[in-house]
């Protein structure tokens, strides 16, 4: 099987989507797509009536800022080796710190910023051969694998209730219930440090890689974005059945999906 390289030096093709929802009124989620990097990026903002949309606006931002000054931005291009495994961590941590100071500062500077956050998670694809996934995150917002058929989620919530879950204090339907079922255990920029969780992932040529903020996943079932991502189509179209179908749902909170996929040659 043969790909088309137009698609960025990794090989693998991504495109976002933002939407306000039905029932917010700003939207507090941003997004980034860097299809020449191999990077795409999710942020799901908090706090206030201004801060959400700064948080995860200043984040994206900074990310995108830290990560073109970084290896990965050397390695991205053609006849350079892969970035080894501790220097795309160092890159993504780095990323991530940029994102956590810049916001922890600006939210120290004005007074209606005070307090404001926002969740973050990151995927980097390595070019082939052998493309690896690394997923950085913090908060809610996820990274699924979608692979024949089946959808995985790659990352963690950190939020309060999951953190109840893991201990065995809570079930899953309470979690979904409770009251803090919204609450952060961590968030980028609301204290000076933040720690995010870093793991890598085998790939395969036909896996594609879901990004979304919780406006996605309080609105669909797991059943629900298999349906769609089932059928074969470009990342662009796929996003805005997702986001379509989020709406139709009651979309009670912004919503934001960032798909990736390696393309498939023309027949
Ligand atoms: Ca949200």
């Amino acid at each position: 099987m043969t790909s088309r390289r137009a698609a960025g030096i990794s090989g693998w093709v991504g495109a976002g989507l933002t939407d306000i929802g039905r029932v917010r009124g700003s939207n507090q989620d941003a997004f980034a797509v860097l299809n020449s990097l191999g990077v795409w990026i999710v942020a799901d903002g908090m706090g206030g009536h201004a801060g959400g949309d700064v948080a995860s606006r200043l984040a994206v931002d900074a990310v995108v800022r830290t990560i073109q000054a970084s290896p990965l931005a050397v390695t991205a291009t053609p006849n350079v080796a892969r970035p080894d495994p501790g220097t795309l961590r160092e890159a993504l941590e780095q990323a991530v710190a940029a994102a956590n100071q810049t916001i922890f500062h600006e939210a120290g500077r004005q007074e209606d910023l005070a307090g404001m956050g926002t969740t973050l998670v990151i995927l980097h694809l390595t070019r082939e051969p052998v493309p690896i996934a690394t997923i950085a995150h913090v908060g809610d917002s996820r990274a699924y694998r979608f692979r024949r058929d089946a959808l995985t989620q790659l990352t963690e919530d950190h939020a309060v209730v999951d953190e109840y879950r893991r201990q065995g204090l809570m079930s899953s339907a309470e979690a979904k219930r409770h009251p803090l079922r919204n609450a952060l255990s961590r968030a980028v920029g609301t204290d000076p440090h933040v720690q995010p969780d870093i793991a890598s992932f085998s790939v395969d040529p036909e896996d594609l890689f879901l990004l979304c903020t919780d406006g996605l996943t309080k609105m669909l079932e797991d059943d629900d974005i298999v349906s769609i991502l089932r059928t074969p189509r470009p990342p662009q179209h796929l996003c805005a059945t997702l986001v379509e179908a989020a709406n139709q749902r009651g979309g009670e909170d912004n919503v934001t999906v960032v798909v990736v996929t390696r393309p498939t040659p023309s027949p």
